[in-house]
């Protein structure tokens, strides 16, 4: 049966790490097999700030930044190829030249449609030479276009996708010649050829949980630089602690709440099929992986905490001392729908609505200004949004100390609160 591992853009942020990608695979891989790679690094960041400078007239700025994705890109091809690096220099240098060439014919669409047609190339540009590379380091090797595979709807920057027409086309997929499939996360396209989209940031874990649901897959895994999943993130609280066995429900919990280590999206077309997932490190071998499945057993064993970074709280009342009813909510809900915002916590009350959103100015100013039009609406930025699983009320006095507290939301095993991203910087502890 076909497995499926995902590498982010950590294991593949330069040419040491992905000669130790090959090693890694040479030791590890089953037949059938499908990788899912992301762009290299911050590459995806770094066409952002590209595609950002383009759209302000910033020609220069762009000129420089594709310049600097053209030699970093060469540079690695470089380290790893040395003088046989001729013909994937040559297709890296043609898909620089097709970036560019796209990006200027798309430069008068809407941004969201023009990102998709620029962004996607992070990951075209790493399959091309993680592909090559497993190939010169000999394992032979095919490189897939996901453009092709996975089909979409044309909502550009979080596109659906169109689960039938895509496995018909991963159906086709020569999966039992013997050959790795290499191809990209993150993208995919039109029914029509006519567009790329992409699932969204992050979205390349989604991906493999989208190759792993057509092809039946036996596990996916997804190879990280932190040896699974944790009770909280291993980089913000000391002594957070593995989660060995947890389930689909459990996980999306995490994920859903912002735990950053895998996209939310991914959990659901696995636990439909009963996948397994695996989590484990591509720099500790040894180390045993996180396992995410369908037994609930083991959920609540452990306390776990989730930190969500640079929130805003609108406090959203009616005017005239009317009452927060459901068709306003529904007015304003519709509005962060379509706005593309995500609410980490809601909280109503009569004559109000509280909403805790995640601070992406360019979609958050134009919903409040907005809201403004019909609404009396209260304001606080730069904070951080905490969230506790399983966790009882000393463990919640003993994170809430010294704190203050801008909103709460508490059921029977999840507790929120809002708090100033000023008391909550620096490394946490998880009290025990
Ligand atoms: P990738 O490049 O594969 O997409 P990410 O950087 O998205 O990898 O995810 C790995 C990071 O997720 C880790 O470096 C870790 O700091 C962070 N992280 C956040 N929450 C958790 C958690 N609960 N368990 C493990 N890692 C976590
Ligand atoms: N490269 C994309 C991003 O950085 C997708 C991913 O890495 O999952 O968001
Ligand atoms: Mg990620």
């Amino acid at each position: 049966m076909t497995q499926v591992f995902k590498f982010g853009g950590a294991s593949i942020q330069n040419a040491a790490a992905i000669r130790q990608l090959g090693e890694l695979l040479a030791r590890f891989r089953s037949r059938p097999l499908v990788v899912v790679v992301s762009a290299m690094g911050k590459t995806t960041n770094a066409l952002e700030a590209l595609l950002a400078a383009a759209r302000e007239g910033d020609t220069e700025n762009y000129r420089e930044r594709l310049e600097r994705l053209r030699r970093d890109h060469l540079a690695v091809v470089e380290a790893l190829f040395g003088d046989q690096a001729g013909p994937v220099t040559s297709q890296v240098e043609a898909l620089i030249t097709e970036l560019d060439r796209r990006h200027q014919r798309h430069a008068g669409q809407a941004r969201p449609f023009h990102y998709d047609q620029t962004v996607c190339f992070g990951e075209l540009l790493s399959t091309t030479i993680v592909s090559a590379w497993f190939e010169a380091a000999g394992m032979a090797t095919q490189w897939c276009d996901a453009r092709e595979l996975v089909i979409t709807d044309d909502g550009h920057q979080a596109a659906n996708v169109d689960w039938q027409a895509t496995a018909e086309r991963v159906d086709e997929l020569a999966t039992e010649d013997g050959r790795i499939l290499v191809t990209q996360g993150f993208i995919g396209g039109t029914a029509d050829g006519s567009a790329t989209t992409t699932l969204g940031r992050e979205g390349s874990d989604f991906s493999a949980a989208i190759f792993a649901y057509c092809l039946d897959a036996e596990t996916v895994t997804i190879w990280k630089d932190v040896p699974g999943l944790f009770n909280a993130d291993p980089r913000r609280v000391s002594n957070a602690q593995q989660l060995e066995r947890i389930s689909y429900q459990e996980a999306v919990e995490l994920a859903w709440h912002g735990a950053k280590v895998i996209h939310p999206k991914t959990l659901g077309p696995l636990q439909r099929k009963a996948i397994p997932l695996k989590v484990r490190s591509f720099e500790n071998l040894e180390a045993p992986p996180s396992v995410i499945g369908r037994d609930t057993r083991f959920d609540s064993q452990l306390p776990s905490l989730v930190l969500r970074e640079e929130q805003t709280l609108l406090e959203i009342h009616p005017r005239d001392f009317a009452f927060m009813d459901e068709t306003r909510q529904h007015d304003i809900l519709g509005r962060l729908a379509a706005a593309g915002l995500h609410a980490g916590l809601i909280d109503s009350g009569a004559m109000r609505l509280s909403l805790c959103l995640d601070g992406h100015p360019e979609r958050l100013e134009p919903l409040v200004d907005a809201l403004c039009q019909e609404y009396a609406v209260t304001r606080h930025d730069a904070l951080t949004l905490v969230t506790v699983r399983h966790a009882d009320e000393a463990l919640l006095a003993a994170l809430s100390a010294g704190r203050d507290s801008l909103a709460e939301r508490r059921n029977a095993d999840t507790a929120q609160r809002l708090f100033p991203a000023a008391q909550c910087r620096g490394t946490w502890h998880l009290p025990t």
